[in-house]
């Protein structure tokens, strides 16, 4: 049963009039508020593994939070205290601001993103917001923004009945039958597409675009991009409005990186560059290779150079290493090339004349990631090629799939790892990209990944039972 989603009429439903972007000072954000009839507000943080936690707390006692943070027991909560210091402070960002356009009108609800501070009002060092920050201040000490472009995919699935009330496992049932940028204007996705572009609207996101993707059921949403930090506040923000969105609609979305074998699967496909004090795009220059300056290049070398144990953070499931195989559109192999899709790192052609939108596009990252870990580490790995001064090797235009494994040994083409435990053993060896998730945050998160890749290591599937069972 599909109940609409409510939009403020008197407001216009504009995102500046709903507490978009500009709602930073404290006095301001609060007779905001008050305009926008809120009664509760979600004061919201992001975990290790990328899951949204928070506390909710009534309108009244906002201008109290901003001033003093809201304390919590971080003990609980994945990758964050050890029990004797568990005590956290949250601090919303006021800038963050943003009323949410579902649920029940009656019962206003806004949220605020949170820093995570520890009680003598430090950055609590786990804090994966914290991680970005710190990684992002390194590049503007060294004069450049750095920017963000991710592009989520996701499939859209009916719930199977037995699932329904327990008596089956959750399959994912396909809702539709269209293929890449099918349109049909009866088609149910294309007006769940449209509620979501509306709803982030309303969330003060810019949905650039939105598709039908290759596999039955799949989409993409890309909004435009912008500083890592708001972009990695987006991609959270994004899943959130899907789920709900999709949830109107008696569907459920997935942000599962494969969930059909034999079919494409969910990529977080990210688009980055550097901009320079004056706002120029420092990854442009008109004279080099594919219109990319020398910086851009050691970026790109850096990310090469790191890239198995990027892939942990990046590619961080047991289910995303069943999306990184040939034949699928998502990358195998460690290398570059402008327009060949089965390379890792892409350099999409630009319009002439549009030098802010040279980038360097990075193809294994998928939306199960904790986007702000992911960014983090991104921008540390492009940084070690910048200061290393690394050279990328050839770029390769033809398809890498093809390549036997003589021709990738002649080429010096390396693989990704083609597990959660080859890239965790991979991340636990590269300094370069541990310390950019600082230790707290490192031992986190490899502590519950070993642990997801035990459990799934130990598990009899219906492949194993199929293939062997009557025969062995
Ligand atoms: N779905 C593909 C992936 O897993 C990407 C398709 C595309 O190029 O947009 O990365
Ligand atoms: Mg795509």
């Amino acid at each position: 049963m599909r109940r609409s989603l409510h939009f403020d009429e008197a407001a216009g439903g504009a995102a500046e009039a709903l507490g978009g972007p500009s709602a930073a000072d404290p006095e301001e954000l609060i007779s905001r508020v008050r305009a926008d009839r809120v009664e509760f507000v979600n004061l919201q943080f992001t975990d290790v593994l990328g899951a949204i936690k928070g506390v909710t707390i009534p309108a009244a006692g906002l201008g109290e939070a901003l001033a003093r943070g809201v304390w919590f027991d971080g003990s609980s909560v994945e990758g964050f205290a050890r029990i004797h210091e568990s005590d956290m402070v949250l601090r919303p960002d006021p800038g963050t601001y943003r009323v949410l356009p579902w649920g029940a009108p009656e019962r206003r609800q806004a949220r605020l993103i949170c820093d995570v501070q520890t009680p003598d009002q430090r950055p609590f060092p786990g804090d994966p917001r914290g991680v970005l920050r710190r990684a992002m201040a390194r590049a503007e000490a060294q004069g450049h923004t750095y920017n963000a472009g991710p592009e989520l995919e996701f499939f859209l699935f009916k719930r199977n009945a037995d699932a329904r009330d327990g008596r089956a496992p959750l399959r994912p049932v396909p809702h539709d039958v269209g293929g890449y940028f099918d349109f049909s204007p009866q088609d149910l996705a294309s007006t769940v597409r449209a509620d979501i572009m509306r709803a982030l609207a309303e969330l003060g996101i810019t949905a650039e675009t939105a598709h039908h993707e290759v596999a039955t059921a799949q989409h993409e949403i890309d909004f435009r991009y912008c500083d890592g930090l708001t972009a990695a506040d987006n991609v959270m923000t994004v899943r959130q409005a899907v789920k709900a969105v999709a949830a109107e609609h008696d569907l459920y979305a997935t942000f599962m990186p494969k969930p059909i074998c034999g079919a494409n699967g969910s990529g977080m496909h990210t688009h980055q560059s550097f901009f320079d004090r004056g706002g120029r795009n420092a990854f442009f220059d008109a004279a080099g290779r594919y219109e990319l300056s020398d910086l851009a290049r050691h970026y790109i070398a850096g990310q090469l150079a790191h890239a198995p144990a990027l892939s942990a953070v990046l590619a961080p499931t047991v289910n995303s290493y069943k999306r990184l195989v040939p034949g699928y559109e998502a990358p195998v192999y460690i290398c570059w090339a402008r327009t060949n899709r089965s390379a890792l790192i892409r350099v999409p052609c630009t319009s002439p004349g549009r030098e802010q939108s040279a980038r360097a596009e990075l193809r294994c990252p998928d939306p199960s990631a904790n986007p702000y870990l992911a960014f983090a580490v991104m921008l540390a790995a492009g940084l070690d090629g910048i200061e290393r001064r690394l050279a990328p090797p050839e770029p390769v235009e033809e398809d890498v799939y093809h390549f036997d494994a003589r021709r990738l040994e002649e080429m010096g083409i390396a693989s990704l790892p083609g597990t959660l435990a080859e890239a965790l053993d991979a991340l636990e060896k590269d300094e370069v990209v541990r310390s950019a998730l600082g230790d707290l945050a490192y031992q986190a998160f490899a502590r519950a990944k070993r642990a997801e890749w035990d459990e799934y290591r130990i598990q009899v599937s219906d492949w194993e039972l199929e293939r062997y069972l009557e025969t062995l």
